[in-house]
């Protein structure tokens, strides 16, 4: 059919390759299963080479374009990631009506949808008159029904979440520690906090909320949130939504190159399920201290590792990196003195950034040391690696104690992270007969129930099917 005809959807993703990698794929998704296309619209700020490779790889299904940029110079120095991330998605709503509008004059657009931190583009998306406003989480039921009942909690828990006697307890939840709870909302005087209040308390206008998650994971929020319930909207688990090895190709190299990358002929030459992968996610990085216990935490382990260095974050934040994926600083030279010659028969080191997919794809990966960003983690599960958990920052220590204590997925990596306390759980982790005998059982279990839910009439694609068929009726 013509453009007219053809049902149309409009994404916007707030900063971060962490919110568009998912809603790229759901797009290719609604494009593949239900001959649907996408406006793909990504901010000015994240302009990366990464972010520039990945938006050149989609199908052309999928139309890209970026909004102007926005001045956020009057923001204060140390302004957190969230706060930015809401700052420019409210001063991008003149820009991004005008471009709705425009949208809509040549093509069926039959819905808009956003991630959490982009809830004020719901504006943009009344003013141009488009029928239904969706909220992508590209985490899990866990952080959804968190802010769900944060507008509650706000009122409820006048003190800090840390100084919680007892972890929070939230329908169908694992029990989580207040302190582990979403770093933005542990300190209540800092913006970012009354921004997701904000968010939170506007999550409820959409339409329907798609979440990047599947139920095997997280089973028993999974069914609470099956249940209809007046003033929440319809939730609809249609994950996990990642990035498949093939299509991963062309943007795992920073910067894009067509050849393969060095890890992967050195995972050729190890044995199968020997090797722990190392990474933080696009935008962490750990202090000096941290990253000098790690090494020798991995060399004492005796395993083989594959490791994703980043510079210290010393200055910063652990989050550091987030608008810009590759270390600004050569990472080789914040490793013990040494390390590398003493490692160099078991371990291997990549600068910045390494393609992940392909790794935890590869038979000789056996473990993944993660910060449990979602995307990571779902990648971890969709591959079948078990994984221990070292969370750093945004909703990732609920990650890690929800995969840890909930499901049994990972194992987490104890507060104190020295040398000898890494070692140890490295090597419990890839060989124990505790713990991570354990994990080493369920994530295969896991592994199989992702897999069966996207398949052909599996639980994602179903719930997928269900949403689109809501466009069915819409006149042209
Ligand atoms: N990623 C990658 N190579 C790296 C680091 C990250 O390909 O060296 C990809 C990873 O596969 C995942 C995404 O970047 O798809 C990171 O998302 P996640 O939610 O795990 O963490 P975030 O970057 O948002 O903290």
């Amino acid at each position: 059919g013509s453009a007219a005809s053809i049902p149309h959807v409009v994404m916007l993703a707030t900063p971060g390759m962490g919110h568009l990698i998912p809603l790229a794929e759901l797009a290719k998704r609604l494009a593949s299963q239900h001959g649907v296309t996408t406006t793909l619209v990504a901010f000015a700020s994240t302009k990366s080479s990464t972010q520039h490779a990945f938006l050149a790889s989609l199908p052309p299904s999928i139309t890209s374009l970026h909004l102007p940029p926005f001045d956020l110079s009057d923001l204060p120095h140390g302004t957190t990631i969230e706060t930015l991330m809401s700052e420019e998605c409210a001063r991008s709503v003149p820009a991004l009506t005008e471009i709705l509008t425009k949208l809509k004059e040549t093509n069926h657009v039959v819905a808009f949808i956003t991630d959490l931190f982009g809830m004020d583009s719901f504006d943009a998306a009344y003013s141009a008159g488009i029928e239904r406003r969706y909220l992508f989480i590209p985490t899990n039921l866990h952080l959804l029904t968190l802010m769900l009942h944060l507008p509650e909690l706000d009122i409820s828990i006048p003190g800090a979440f840390q100084d919680l006697a007892e972890p929070l307890q939230l329908p169908g939840c694992v029990p989580i520690p207040g302190k582990d709870l979403l770093s933005p909302l542990q300190d209540k005087s800092n913006p970012c906090y009354r921004w997701m209040v904000h968010h939170a308390s506007r999550s409820i206008e959409a339409d329907a909320i798609l979440v990047n998650s599947f139920d095997a994971v997280e089973p028993d929020v999974a069914t609470v949130l099956q249940q209809q319930e007046p003033g929440r909207p319809p939730v609809y688990n249609i994950g996990p939504l990642i990035l498949t090895e093939s299509k991963s190709k062309s943007i795992n190299t920073v910067p894009p190159t067509s050849s393969r990358a060095a890890c992967l002929d050195w995972l050729d030459r190890q044995p199968a399920r020997s090797v722990i992968f190392v990474s933080f996610g696009s935008g962490g990085s750990l202090p000096t201290e941290q990253m000098r216990e790690l090494a020798l935490g991995l060399e004492l382990s005796g395993q083989r590792f594959l490791w994703v260095v980043r510079s210290p974050s010393n200055e910063g934040a652990v989050n550091d990196n987030y608008y810009d994926a590759a270390s600004k600083k050569d990472p080789f030279v914040f490793v013990p003195e040494g390390f590398v010659e003493r490692t160099k028969d078991v371990g291997f080191l990549v600068s910045s950034w390494a393609p992940q997919i392909d790794v935890l794809a590869h038979q000789a990966t056996g473990g993944f040391l993660t910060h449990c960003g979602w995307n990571s983690t779902l990648e971890s599960l969709v591959h079948g690696v078990p994984m221990l958990a070292w969370p750093l920052y945004a909703e990732q220590h609920q990650n890690a104690v929800m995969l840890a204590e909930g499901i049994g997925a990972a194992i987490r990596v104890p507060e104190l992270k020295g040398k000898e306390m890494i070692a140890e759980v490295v090597k419990e982790l890839m060989a124990g007969e505790g713990k991570g005998a354990e994990v080493r059982t369920t994530v295969p279990n896991l592994q199989k129930d992702a897999l069966e839910g996207l398949s052909e009439g599996g639980a994602a694609s179903t719930a997928l099917a269900e949403v689109v068929g809501k466009w069915a009726g819409d006149q042209n």
